[in-house]
């Protein structure tokens, strides 16, 4: 039998990158991180976050530009984290702040801080911060991301275009599915052991579920 190629083509690419251009907020949210972090994002730098793109996604970037490259891990954690590639991922990271540029950000950008939460049932609910960003930064002991500790000031269309992209995105790729699944059982977890609750942002025609209520945590 042929192997099926489940890779993401350039035209899904493209459709995704189409879901994901709504502003997170009506500010600029660097504004909140950047004056703690040499006048840079804290999210745009690849020593505090590294870019995980589709393989795909990064030659149809490199199609239109020079922003991005491969990202090459130089300490013994960058190493550790290089080994969580996957077959069709991997890790880059553009050219600097200075040379953004909209239309080329990637995926990982454009979601950034947020992801899937998965409840109970294993039914994909809403968007939560990702963990890791909520925390404090050990050099500057301030919050990795200060948008984490704002989820009011995160707009609804963005919301609401970003689960339509993530909905389709879980169903194309099963495994990215299993990782969010993961990552939601131990959010859980978490909180019945600590009672640290933690935020789930809800699209429009979720925001007064009661079923959805009764599977969260
Ligand atoms: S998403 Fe968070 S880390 Fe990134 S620029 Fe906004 S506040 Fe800073
Ligand atoms: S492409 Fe733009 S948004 Fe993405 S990491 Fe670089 S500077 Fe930040």
């Amino acid at each position: 039998m042929p192997k099926i190629d489940k890779s993401l083509t350039i035209e899904e690419i493209e459709y995704y990158y189409s879901l994901l251009n709504e502003e997170i907020t009506n500010y600029d949210c660097g504004e909140l991180c950047k004056y703690d972090n040499n006048g840079i994002p804290y999210c745009c730098s690849a020593e505090n976050a590294v870019p995980l793109l589709y393989k795909s996604e990064f030659e149809y970037l490199k199609s239109k530009g020079d922003l991005w490259k491969e990202w090459i891990p130089k300490t013994k954690e960058d190493k550790k984290l290089k080994q969580q590639e996957s077959d069709e991922q991997i890790f880059c990271e553009c050219k600097g702040v200075q040379h953004c540029i909209r239309e080329q950000r990637s995926i990982s950008c454009r979601t950034f801080p947020l992801e899937p939460y998965i409840d109970r049932r294993g039914v994909f609910v809403g968007l939560t911060f990702i963990k890791t960003f909520t925390e404090k930064d050990s050099k500057t002991g301030k919050v990795k991301c200060p948008l984490t500790k704002r989820p009011n000031d995160i707009r609804q269309e963005f919301i609401d275009s970003h689960f339509i992209f993530w909905e389709k995105l879980l169903l194309r790729r099963e495994e990215e599915y299993e990782t969010y699944l993961e990552t939601s059982k131990k959010l859980r977890s978490e909180f019945k052991k600590t009672g640290r609750k933690f935020v789930v942002l809800f699209p429009s025609h979720l925001k007064n579920s009661k079923i959805v209520k009764k599977f969260l945590y």
